[in-house]
């Protein structure tokens, strides 16, 4: 944070140099989540809203996030948040590793004009922070990237039900709509040789809906890929730490006692994998009719899709993941 005497300066350097003042920059927020910190700071600019309204809307985000993977994924992160003239809404929002050895940091875009709806409904705050709980694929970026953006697409609107931030009705009507689009195209290589926009968000988030849902069948539903992901990051498995793809995976693994993720990967890096998405539903029980999502519960799987978004608490799992918060890494 500033200290008393720093604005001063700023406030010379910008006679100087522009209008940025001072004045203009919102103070520093700090936010604590179990034992971790967020640190929020301002680029020059204003917003509308209150500051309370903005730390809610952060702390609900970094809240989805620790209830899905047990804990907040670092000890330390930091978001900057960009005010936008004359703009509404959350937008741009980018996330990096282990900056300068001081943790993840988030760059993110908020509208001068957002309204308290907005950051009710807005998906990027949580899409970002799900992005420090998974580590930092090695090698070449390009190629794995559709597996980092496919597991925050994923399991953002899950964490967001997780903790009724979300409607379950939500979660299945947006996947259901929006799934089609990580489908393979003509000339698809897969997964890790295919770079286009929708293979990257929506295939990558078929990769992990697919192997939610093969977890659940093959341990009678008694694991998820919640316990792939919260085995991952025990493992200190954060966007802090590089690692190679297969590493992460078998880890993933481990976790439910199964090879699915593996399994998948092999099926999905280099080959345009058909998937029978009207089936997929069917199975789970989701019908989506004129943009309103209604469930069968006779469905084969439709035990598997309601554990699915079900809070861990309730899911009759063991609590281990409370437990090893107690002995928080160095
Ligand atoms: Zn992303």
């Amino acid at each position: 944070m500033l200290s008393a005497r720093i604005p001063i300066l700023l406030t010379a350097c910008g006679l100087i140099l522009g209008p940025a003042r001072a004045q203009d920059t919102l103070p520093a927020e700090q936010i604590h989540v179990g034992d971790a910190t967020v640190e929020v700071t301002f680029a020059p600019g204003k917003v509308d809203l209150p500051m309370p309204s903005i730390r809610t809307w952060i702390t609900n985000a970094a809240d989805a996030v620790a209830e899905y993977f047990g804990k907040f994924p670092v000890p330390h992160a930091r978001i900057l948040l960009r005010p936008a003239e004359g703009r509404s809404g959350v937008f741009n929002g980018t996330t990096w590793g282990n900056m300068r050895s001081s943790g993840p940091f988030t760059r993110i875009s908020l509208g001068q004009l957002t309204d308290q709806q907005d950051l009710d409904t807005d998906w990027m705050m949580t899409h970002e922070m799900v992005h420090m709980a998974f580590p930092n694929v090695t090698g070449d970026d390009r190629e794995h990237h559709w597996i980092e953006e496919g597991m925050a697409t994923y399991i953002e609107p899950i964490a967001r039900a997780q903790i009724g931030q979300l409607k379950v009705d939500k979660v299945w009507g947006d996947m259901a709509r929006y799934m089609p689009q990580g489908l393979p195209r003509d000339g698809d290589q897969g997964l890790d040789h295919t770079h286009t926009w929708g293979r990257t968000y929506w295939g990558g988030a078929l990769f992990w809906l697919l192997a939610d849902v093969q977890i659940r069948e093959r341990t009678n539903n008694r694991k998820g890929l919640q316990d792939a992901m919260r085995g991952i990051l025990e493992a200190g498995g954060s966007i802090e730490q590089d690692w190679p793809i297969e590493r992460i995976l078998e880890t993933g693994d481990k976790a439910t006692g199964s090879t699915v993720l593996m399994d998948l990967y092999n099926q999905m890096k280099a080959t345009a994998v058909e998937t029978d998405l009207g089936d997929l539903w069917r199975r789970l029980g989701v019908e989506l009719n004129g943009g309103v999502v209604k469930y069968n519960d006779r469905a084969p799987l439709a035990k598997v899709r309601k554990a699915i978004t079900v809070p861990w608490k309730d899911s009759g799992r063991k609590k281990v993941a409370t437990a090893a918060a107690r002995h928080p890494r160095g």
